[in-house]
């Protein structure tokens, strides 16, 4: 089968040959029918050598969504032929966090060597993928695989993030969104739709600021040396109420807690160039401020955030991409040249 695959260390990746894999023992077939580009495949990508010790080569994909075409032996709680998301942040289901559907914290992931697919074994970008435990899959019932696809991590994760702050985004508030690409986008159209605030999008180009808007922003700002001030026109002295950096560089971040509130709320989703430090200190930020750096989302919010799709209130952006394209469509994302999600549909 055709795999798009990680092969060395600060190249980019290649469309390779592989075997087709066969389920073990309580593991799922899935045929993929979507599978999406993140900025953090990039960044792992990118890194220097021996950052991430992953396998090599390695089939990318850490966002999947497909059908049912094979059960190991001793499963029994899934079906063949059902349509499935993937939840991808796994762990090893009985640690306390586990216990709670926060698989992304468990506790003993890196002891048990448990990774999520495409960031430590192989992954959805590819003709088919191994799910290691039936509680992992989704159902998605007759939901479009490509515009879904995305919700597995570029949904789950400003979803998991905004929830934190929910009990602060009342009316009058103000939620500021840095970065309006494949979780930002989402994002806002999160806020808009499960609080009263006013949304501020920021980003570089004029072409992202209208997509922000586009999808719900009431204001859209330049991401620039100016971004603080003139985020604070619109807000006034109160300043954010949260920050959402979904780009995580020193500057985004420092705009972040430029313009944050006292008790206001400072996300940072972003990877940025894993180097950059939020200064935190008594005279670095208003009173109170809460500074967070969430990792993807629980098992039960990628249900919650399926359920918000099938509502209708997510209009997922995505350019489609061939499995034969794959390498194109990460080579679109490195560029910054993606309104919102690259979905590969093999
Ligand atoms: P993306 O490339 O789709 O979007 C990034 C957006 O940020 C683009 O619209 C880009 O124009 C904009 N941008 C770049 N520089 C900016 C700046 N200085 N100011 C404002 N906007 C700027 O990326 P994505 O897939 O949405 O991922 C966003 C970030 O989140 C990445 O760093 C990724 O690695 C990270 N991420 C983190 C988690 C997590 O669990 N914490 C999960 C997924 C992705
Ligand atoms: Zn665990």
């Amino acid at each position: 089968m055709k795999a798009v695959q990680m092969v060395k260390a600060g190249a980019e990746p290649e469309l390779r040959d592989v075997p087709k894999p066969t389920p073990g023992p309580g593991q799922v077939l899935v045929k993929v029918t979507a599978a999406g580009a993140c900025h953090s495949d990039d960044f792992v990508l990118n890194a220097p050598e021996g950052a991430f010790p992953y396998p090599l080569p390695m089939t990318l994909g850490h966002e999947g969504v497909g059908v049912i075409a094979e059960l190991g032996q001793g499963v029994s709680t899934v079906s063949e032929g059902t349509a499935v998301a993937i939840y991808g942040p796994w762990g090893c289901g009985v640690c306390h966090f586990c216990s709670q559907g926060l698989e992304n914290y468990c506790s003993r992931a890196a002891d048990l060597q448990i990774t999520p697919p495409g960031l430590g074994h192989d992954g959805a970008m590819a003709e088919y993928v191994v799910v290691d435990d039936p509680r992992h899959l989704v159902p998605i019932g007759d939901l479009d695989p490509a515009t879904t696809v995305p919700l597995t991590d570029a949904g789950l994760t400003p979803y998991h993030a905004i929830k934190a702050s929910l009990s602060k985004l009342l009316g009058g508030t103000t939620a500021v969104v840095i970065g309006s690409g494949g979780l930002g986008h989402v994002a806002i159209q999160m806020l808009r739709h499960l609080t009263p605030a006013r949304v501020i999008a920021l980003d570089v180009t004029q072409e992202k600021l209208d997509f922000a808007k586009q999808v719900g922003a009431h204001e859209a700002v330049l991401s620039d040396a100016d971004a603080v001030e003139n985020v604070r026109k619109i807000t006034g002295k109160d300043g954010a109420t949260a920050v959402f950096d979904f780009v995580g560089y020193q500057p985004t971040i420092n705009t972040a807690m430029g313009v944050v509130g006292t008790m206001g709320d400072v996300t940072i989703v972003g990877l940025g160039d894993g180097k950059a430090a939020a200064s935190v200190g008594f005279w670095s930020q208003p009173y109170e401020v809460s500074v967070r750096t969430p990792y993807w989302g629980a098992r039960a919010e990628l249900i919650e955030v399926l359920d918000l799709a099938r509502d209708g209130v997510l209009d997922v952006a995505v350019e489609r991409f061939s499995l034969d394209d794959g390498v194109a469509a990460y080579r679109k994302l490195a560029a910054n040249d993606l309104r919102g999600r690259a979905v590969v549909v093999p």
